[in-house]
Parts: structure tokens; sequence; C-alpha cells
């Protein structure tokens, strides 16, 4: 190792799923929505004048933010926007996670909170979920620096009620809690109303998943003003341009067709519900994911070898050489007919 390496900052960063280039697989490991984003969007992106990514696009997005703040319902200084939900969680680590105490949040969770965690040096305790895998409120009623969840959680895809989620909140006055809903629209209710009535919580979304953007990167966040204000300080004191030009106008045309939205969402919460029962018929426990993936295992067939074995055949799933979901398969709904590919290969496979 040169010297200089031990002045290096050394995380050990989060492993995204795989991205394969070859377009001729199924793809159920990264939880995309199958289905196309809304039409509006098209049309922006055929009027788009081409010689205006010579300009700096607005540091505040405010067509976009303006389109989500009426899209929920609130004003446009609770809503807070980012490159992805990743970058709006990345920046709330930064902004709301500064106590010495440490922040709860799920062991088993999105793979990134602790990776987030440890960049940022912020003390954190992973909780262990109940045996069923469902988060106990009762286990955040301790000492925290904050708060952070998924709900619907990930990878598990259970759903969390909002009674449940007030329960944290109300035992939580001197923390920020942070309820992160990538999947919300697949079946669970959002906890957006209580931000009324609790200015310590801030629920963040994405137009990955739902608006099927994942490639347009847009996360957002909604809370009290001062949890949004305290947000932008810390963002603008990182990188004031995170929403590119055509990025901005995208969001702010589709996340309007909420028609599109419920549409599609209502197709893949039918084909996870079907799904659910074809791999129980195949000898597969699966848990009751309100998200756009289910989890699963099976009762006797090695997950990893599956795992292998759907790769052999095309089909991408995720696996996670981790204990406690070593044993787990986690699956996104793609269309029917990807699912009826599936359930092709798994037979052969658990033949
Ligand atoms: N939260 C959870 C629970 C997720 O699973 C994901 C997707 N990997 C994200 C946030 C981030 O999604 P994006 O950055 O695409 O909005």
């Amino acid at each position: 190792m040169s010297e200089w390496e031990n002045n290096v900052r050394k995380p050990e960063p989060y492993t995204p799923g795989e991205q394969p280039k070859d377009r001729d697989i199924i793809k159920l490991n990264t939880n995309e929505n199958p289905y196309p984003p809304a039409p509006a969007a098209a049309q922006i992106l055929k009027d788009f004048r081409y010689a205006d990514l010579r300009l700096y696009p607005d540091p505040q997005a405010s067509d976009l933010v303006k389109a989500i703040a009426d899209t929920y319902s609130v004003k446009p200084s609770q809503v807070f926007v980012g490159s992805g939900s990743d970058d709006v969680l990345s920046m709330s680590f930064l902004t709301f996670f500064a106590s010495d105490k440490p922040v709860l949040f799920p062991e088993i969770t999105y793979s990134f909170y602790d990776v987030w965690a440890e960049l940022y040096g912020v003390p954190y305790e992973q909780i262990p979920l109940k045996d069923d895998l469902t988060i106990d409120p009762a286990d955040y009623m301790k000492e925290n620096g904050g708060i952070i969840f998924a709900n619907p959680n990930a990878p598990t895809g259970i759903f969390m009620e909002t009674d449940a989620v007030e329960k944290i909140l109300s035992e939580n006055p001197r923390s920020v809690v942070i309820v992160d809903e990538a999947y919300i629209d697949f079946g669970g209710t959002s906890c957006l109303p209580l931000i009324k009535k609790y200015d310590n919580l801030l629920v963040v979304q994405t137009f990955s998943k739902s608006r099927s953007m994942a490639g347009l990167r847009i996360g957002y966040a909604i809370g009290s003003e001062k949890l949004i204000q305290y947000l932008n300080d810390v963002k603008f004191s990182v990188n004031s341009y995170t929403m590119n030009r055509l990025t901005i106008l995208c969001g702010a045309a589709a996340v309007k067709d909420t028609a599109y939205l419920k549409e599609t969402a209502a197709k893949i919460i039918k084909t996870r519900e079907h799904s659910k029962k074809a791999l129980i018929r195949l000898g597969f426990e699966v848990t009751d994911s309100k998200a756009n993936f289910i989890f699963v295992k099976h009762k006797t067939a090695d997950a990893k070898k599956i795992f292998e074995e759907l790769k052999k055949r095309r089909i991408y799933v995720r696996y996670w050489d981790k204990p406690i979901i070593k044993d787990y398969l986690r699956i996104t709904i793609g269309t029917s007919s990807d699912m009826l590919k599936l359930y092709d290969a798994l037979e052969e496979i658990l033949k």
C-alpha cells in the first residue's frame, strides 16, 4: 500500500443488483417496473430543446417540486428532490443523523443504510426482526439518534400499518424518523398524513418503482418545512445541481398522471398475488409482500443453487449470501408472461 493511501476513506460500498448489458434476459433482480413510464414524459423528450443543455438546470428543480407538491397536496416548501431516493436518503443521513446516540434500523432492511452510516460516521444499531420477519415497533422505544426503516420493508416486502408507524413516532419526539416508502404504491398505505401531526417525520418515495422511471433517477422527501429547509442546506453544501434539465421536465409531466400509476400498479399487484400462489404450489414459502417483488424460500431446495440455475436460463433474480436471508430469493414482479417463464424454469430446476 502506498503511504498516501493511509489518508484515503475506504468505505465498504453497497452492491447494486446486476445490470447486464444483454437485453435478451428476463430481468427480475432490481425491482424495476415491467411497464413503460407515463406517456406524458415521452412527449417532453420529443420536444426537448437540445441546445438548452448548455445551461445549468434550476438548482431548486422548482417545476418538479411543484408538481410533486400538487400531487400530494402539500406546499412546495415541504418537498425535497434528489437524484433517486438513494440521493435523498444519503442527504438525509448526512443532515439528520448527527447525534452521538445510535440511529436505529432493522437488521434486515435496505442494505444501503449501514453503508451510509459507516461513510458518514453515524453510530447505529441494527434491530433484529421478529421470527415472522416483521418489525416490532416496541423495539424502537429506546434512546436513539434517529430512526429509519423501509415500509414495506425490503427485501421482505412486509408492510407495517400506519398505527404501528405512529407508535414509533409518538415515542420518539426527540429524533427524526425517516420512513422509506420506495414500494408504497403496491398495496400499502402511505403514512404521509402523519406529517401534519409530526414535524420530525420524513417520508421518502421514488419514481423508480411505481412510476417506472428508474433510469431517470428521481427521488423525493416530504415533511415539515423545517425538515426540508435543513435538507436543502446540506444539499446546497454538497452539490447545487443534482437534477438535470431533462429529468426535471419529464418527472414533472409524469407525476401528474396518477391514473396511469394506479393502472400499472394494479396490474403488478394482480400478477404478484398470482405469483405467490404459483410459487407456493412449487414448494416455496412466501412472505405477505405488499411490494413489487416477492421474498421466497423453498422448503427443501438451496436458494443459491436455484439462483444460479435460473441465471443459466437467462432469468435474473436477487440472492444475498448473508446470514438470516441466505435461504431466500427476492423476485421482482414482471409481466405475467415473464412470470410464466419463471414458473416453467423453476419447475424444471426443482424436478
Ligand atoms: N429504498 C429502498 C427500500 C430500495 O429498495 C431502493 C431501490 N434499490 C431505494 C430506496 C432506492 O431507489 P432509487 O434510488 O432508485 O430511488
